[in-house]
């Protein structure tokens, strides 16, 4: 484990590796130099210097980006470094997963979420002087504002009583038919079918198998997976051992992000506890079974979510996805047969298997509404949405699938925040761009026009959306598990090119329309948003993005390049009066 002894060494250090240190690494790990090189190039966690006193990270997306976070950064390095010189480095940083409590920092890696400016500066001033770094707890804040979920069978302690249950009668198709009866989709973005990955998982060939949940959850607008992991990491811990005893893998990983440290603390508590309760380790309650779990702790940057790349980074490599096929299914973990899922996907797992062997689960999805081609009838289960920006009340909310997003906003985060109305939307973090408050119907698939457009009416209302991700395919939009809501006042092409400048930031620079296109279209943003394209450039633009958008999707290997275009071209397809306005402007400044 190179990666992981380099993390240990980093910190015993200080904060920092030496020449020193990285030659010990590579004699201990056997390794060439040159090999640990190329790791401590890549992910930005890894420092070859000494750190200054105080480190400031603070984030710049989305929610952060919308609460003045950028600003905010400019100022405290402002009279930091007037104050401080370079005893303070401060910095922005990509989404630290605290989007309901913007803006969200890192002080020497301590959270600190929600503050202005002149707190931050005392907070500084005060470290400074000798004082203790201040930290916020997202276990003090979740006891405040998470809500109960039927996810959560045990409420608050489990006694693993799947894993007791299958153990006394191993059956493995009778939990893969559990699962397709649910419908239970991978809730890590592309909503594939879980009883099929795990079947596929179950019969693929291979010297060993493996389980690894992806706790990486770095996409800006999503920290859903955060709650799960800080208290109820049982129902994750759970749903793997389950899935290894299913598929035949003695061997699983939560690869968790290195910023969820409170998450991490109750991950390594609960997998003690479980080993006490024989549920987890060898021979599990005396069957002659055995599961092993260990946490891998991410060096590294939002590629890192990507399944491939996650696996890249745990075999002790750059963090670069590969080209698909083969599959994980079958060509995963060291080239054996893995079973990679998402925090959320494992954690409805034992809620499954408990309650009617999923019927429960299936009879939980909103089935009104018109939708297309009979879409609603698959509209099945419950899921958790993070949902932030101008809402009353940003947090993780437990929903029924196909709830709609005006429901979720009025029922669940208490209405918009401070009277406002919606402006814009973004349903998949940045993935998806941004939408109106109001789409044009011709914008939409034209099989959900003429199912469902409603007689008379020419917009489409984006409250009226339903929260699924087979009908949002259908209509055309992409749903996540972060959404992210603009309310009057926000700068859309702002918002939209700080999501753009967010995929060009994190490509890892593997493919060229992912490296190159990814800034070009971002500087197309800016330009727009700097006021600095006239009318006259207007059409050659737009058709210029959109052929990018094109090729970007078409011939990147993963999927951020596939999407890294959205934000700025969702300026284009879906707000032409701003992109209008921006560019007159610039005319009448000609
Ligand atoms: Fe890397 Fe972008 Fe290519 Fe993905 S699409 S492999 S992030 S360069």
């Amino acid at each position: 484990m190179i990666i992981q002894a380099l993390l240990a060494r980093q910190k015993r250090r200080g904060g920092y590796l030496t020449s020193a240190d990285l030659h010990e690494v590579a004699s201990e790990q056997a390794v060439p130099l040159h090999r640990i090189q190329s790791l401590i190039s890549f992910y930005p966690y890894f420092r070859t210097q000494p750190p200054p006193k105080l480190e400031v990270h603070i984030c710049r997306d989305m929610s952060c980006h919308l609460k003045g976070s950028v600003v905010l950064t400019e100022q405290v390095q402002k009279w930091t470094a007037q104050e401080y010189g370079q005893q303070v480095e401060v910095c922005g940083v990509s989404c630290l997963g605290r989007c309901d409590r913007a803006p969200a920092a890192l002080l020497n890696e301590q959270l600190y979420v929600g503050r202005n400016a002149s707190q931050l500066r005392q907070v500084i001033s005060a470290y400074m002087q000798g004082d203790p770094l201040p930290t916020d707890s997202d276990l003090a804040w979740s006891k405040h504002n998470v809500q109960p979920w039927d996810m959560d069978i045990y409420s608050g302690s489990s006694n693993y009583d799947t894993i007791r249950h299958y153990l006394k009668s191993p059956d493995p198709q009778d939990v893969i038919s559990a699962l397709e009866t649910a419908g239970l989709l991978g809730m890590g973005g592309a909503g594939g079918r879980a009883f099929k990955k795990w079947s596929e998982v179950q019969e693929a060939i291979g010297t060993e198998k493996f389980v690894v949940c992806n706790a990486d959850e770095s996409e800006p607008g999503t920290f859903k997976d955060r709650e799960i992991l800080l208290t109820k990491p049982y129902l994750t811990i759970e749903g793997m051992i389950l899935a290894g005893l299913v598929v035949g893998a003695r061997q699983g990983w939560v690869y968790v992000r290195h910023e969820y440290t409170e998450q991490i603390a109750s991950l390594r508590t609960e997998i003690h506890r479980a080993r006490q309760l024989g549920v987890l380790g060898h021979n599990l309650l005396d069957s002659g079974r055995s599961f092993e779990l260990e946490i891998f702790v991410s060096p590294g940057n939002y590629i890192c979510g990507e399944q491939t790349a996650l696996i890249e980074a745990m075999e002790n490599n750059r963090a670069e996805p590969r080209i698909r096929p083969p599959e994980l299914v079958t060509n995963g973990y060291r080239n054996q047969p893995t079973l990679l899922s998402n925090v959320e996907t494992f954690a409805w797992v034992p809620a499954i298997m408990n309650r009617s062997k999923g019927q429960w689960y299936a009879d939980q999805g909103r089935k009104q509404g018109p939708w297309v081609g009979g879409e609603a009838d698959k509209m099945r289960g419950k899921r958790l949405f993070s949902i932030s920006g101008d809402v009353r009340h940003p947090g993780v909310y437990e929903v029924e699938t196909g709830i709609s997003l005006g429901e979720l906003i009025d029922q669940h985060c208490g209405g918009m925040a401070e009277g406002k109305q919606i402006i814009a939307v973004a349903l998949s973090g940045p993935s998806g761009g941004l939408v109106p408050a109001k789409i044009p119907l011709e914008l939409l698939s034209r099989r959900f026009v003429e199912t469902c457009g409603k007689k008379g009416t020419t917009e489409f209302d984006i409250r009226e959306l339903p929260l699924d991700i087979n009908i949002s395919r259908a209509i055309g939009l992409m749903i996540g598990g972060g959404i992210v809501v603009y309310g009057t006042g926000a700068n859309v092409i702002a918002e939209a090119v700080a999501c753009s400048r967010f995929f060009s930031r994190e490509s890892c620079g593997k493919c060229v329309p992912c490296r190159i296109g990814s800034q070009k279209i971002t500087y197309i943003g800016e330009q727009l948003l700097r006021g600095e394209l006239s009318k006259a450039e207007l059409p050659v633009l737009r058709e210029t993005t959109r052929e990018l958008s094109q090729v970007m999707t078409a011939t990147s290997i993963c999927g951020l390049g596939q999407v890294a275009s959205n934000p700025v071209r969702s300026l284009f397809d879906y707000f032409p009066k701003l992109v209008d306005q921006a560019c007159e402007v610039h005319t009448k400044k000609q």
